[in-house]
């Protein structure tokens, strides 16, 4: 394993999320396991705003081709939201035009409004 200043030279396009995932970048993590991790959106559009990201990265839900890889995502995000919310949104954002910002796959678990979830489909 080369040290961590030459691996970010050999590895110059990581993205926001795999910087995280190394420890790079400071982030709460709610879950984490050999292939996915759980966070805190650090700008929380619900009072629990959790984002859960598959280490293997795909800029965007849609290059995901295997049924298993797509499911073992749902799963672990309906994993996370459960142990946080009994009932939640999931959403996922499909390139700028759908909002995506961060382009590294991840799902949007969002809860906690208590009665009074707003209308609408946005984040
Ligand atoms: P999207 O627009 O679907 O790509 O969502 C990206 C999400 O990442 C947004 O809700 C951001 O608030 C969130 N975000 C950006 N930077 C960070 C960060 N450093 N830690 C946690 N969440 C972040």
């Amino acid at each position: 394993m080369p040290p961590a200043s030459l691996y970010s030279d050999l590895m110059p396009d990581k993205t926001l999320f795999e910087r995280i995932i190394d420890r790079e970048i400071p982030s709460q993590i709610v879950y984490e396991d050999d292939d996915y991790i759980a966070i805190r959106d650090i700008a929380p559009k619900a009072p629990v705003h959790l984002l859960v990201i598959p280490k293997h990265v795909s800029a965007r839900v849609d290059e995901i081709t295997d049924a298993g890889e797509m499911g073992r995502l749902w799963l672990t995000a309906v994993r996370v939201a459960r142990e946080h919310l009994s009932d939640y949104r999931l959403i996922v954002n499909v390139g700028s035009g759908g909002g995506q910002e961060v382009f590294h796959t991840h799902v949007h678990v969002l809860g906690g409004w208590e009665g009074a979830h707003p209308v609408g489909f946005g984040t």
